[in-house]
């Protein structure tokens, strides 16, 4: 189940946004305005902020859009990487819909 997170609740409620904001510069921009969040790990990337820790590509959708409703989650568009946090690349879509989309992408001859 998909949740908002103790870390986005703060943003939603007004607290940590400047410093999020400032941590969420820390991105690369490609040629089709991918916004590459650095990061150590593989896969998303997270960020700290007083001993909470939540995903990039949502703190960054919950800064610029708002809250992402339970139950739901960001799909990224077919050309972007999970570290991409450019909203505009992002769509909240049901978690079946998040599925079915990544397993076509992987396995684009039995989902075509
Ligand atoms: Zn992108």
């Amino acid at each position: 189940m998909v949740t908002t997170n103790a870390l986005e609740l703060a943003v939603l409620g007004g607290l940590f946004a400047e410093e999020i904001r400032a941590k969420l510069q820390d991105y690369v921009l490609t040629d089709n305005d991918c916004m590459l969040f650095r990061g150590f790990k593989a896969g998303y990337r997270t960020i700290c902020s007083h001993g909470l820790v939540a995903k990039a590509h949502r703190l960054a959708w919950t800064l610029e859009r708002g809250e992402i409703p339970d139950f739901m989650t960001l799909d990224h568009r077919v050309v972007c990487r999970t570290t991409c946090i450019n909203v505009n690349h992002m769509e909240v879509v049901t978690l079946r819909v998040n599925i079915q989309r990544g397993n076509a992408r992987r396995f684009p001859r039995v989902f075509a």
